[in-house]
């Protein structure tokens, strides 16, 4: 039986569970006109209408085969001793992003990847309603090492507890916010816009940069200038264009600067606020957190040393040449 335990000296979760056969990946699934291969569906897109599981869509969402995390499990939390033990309801979902197999974020048109950014809200919004899950992930790789090319697809999982990563940067962002009542986002924001050496683009609904200290060259931050929480209330009609455009002209960029590195991609977006265990759970995370994308290229780059990453390139260079290459690549 699969089970999260807690590693309670490391404060971390671990999914243990039986190893697994990888699913079968010729002929593509997710490809139009396989669409028996996959679970059923679960959310499209269709432009003309059509049947569910039939051909015809723009983004389709399914099970994915072998999920680490079953909506139809039942949550149980318990105590084995002194540990702590739960069951892993939740989703583990594929956004197909496209009919196309070949397609990158780097050659889909500005409308598909559109459709993917509301595609992440709706399921947002859709998981959200059930307040035992309690955080989402959303997350994309490009050219994951070690894993065959496939059919372009972002990956959503819903958890019943908040993800390690996650909880130290909302008590980062509350901890900050309880001694300058301020979003340290927002603060981030007002630094960087007026300092401009580490932006790459700046729009009126968004700042791209190289953060401060980033954990690879490369690493890139899509912040909105707008605070809020969470991603699926600040997409817009407004917002979306804009998100879509610099999706892709980021991606683009990169492609040419460093010979199509792998990349991933992950939405850093507010917990399921119905989701409340502890009295006091998200008190002031309206006001502390600010929704924004990580892209982290060349993972494979990632190197540490008892926990501190280092970095041999300063990012206001990275920065820089980004910005020369986004100029001469948009
Ligand atoms: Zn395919
Ligand atoms: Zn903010």
């Amino acid at each position: 039986m699969d089970e999260l335990r807690k590693d309670l000296t490391r404060g971390q979760w671990v999914l243990v569970r039986p190893k697994s056969k990888p699913p079968a990946e010729e002929p593509c699934p997710f490809c139009p006109g396989a669409e028996s291969e996959t679970g059923p569906e679960i959310a499209a897109y269709r432009k003309d209408g059509g049947a569910q599981n039939t051909a015809g869509w723009t983004v389709r969402v399914v099970p994915e085969p072998d999920a680490y995390f079953r909506i139809e499990w039942e949550l149980v939390r318990e105590g084995i001793g002194m540990f702590d033990m739960i069951i892993p309801r939740g989703a583990s979902e594929l956004i197909v992003e496209s009919p196309r197999h070949e397609d990158t974020l780097a050659s889909m048109g500005l409308g598909q990847i559109e459709s993917v950014l509301w595609m992440y809200r709706d399921r947002l919004l859709d998981l959200k309603r059930d307040s035992q899950i309690r955080d989402i992930l959303i997350s994309r790789h490009h050219k994951k090492p070690g894993v065959p090319g496939h059919h372009p697809y972002s990956r959503v999982t819903a958890i019943p507890i908040v993800f390690d990563e996650t909880r130290r940067e909302l008590r980062e962002a509350r901890e900050y916010y309880q001694y300058k009542r301020r979003c340290l986002y927002c603060d981030v924001l007002r630094q960087e816009i007026g300092g401009e050496e580490r932006v790459i683009r700046l729009t009126p609904s968004f700042v791209v940069l190289v953060p401060y200290a980033p954990r690879v060259p490369l690493e890139t931050w899509i912040l909105p200038r707008r605070h809020g929480c969470s991603y699926e209330e600040a997409l817009t009609s407004d917002t979306a264009p804009e998100l879509a455009r610099l999706l892709g002209e980021y991606c683009r960029t990169i492609e040419r600067h460093a010979e199509d590195p792998a990349w991933e991609l992950v939405l850093h977006t507010a917990p399921n606020l119905r989701s409340r265990i502890l009295q006091g759970d998200w008190a002031t995370i309206r006001d502390d957190y600010h929704w924004h994308l990580e892209i982290l290229p060349q993972p494979e780059r990632l190197n540490r040393v008892g926990g501190i990453f280092v970095n041999e390139t300063p990012p206001e260079d990275a920065a820089r040449e980004l910005r020369e290459r986004w100029e001469s690549t948009a």
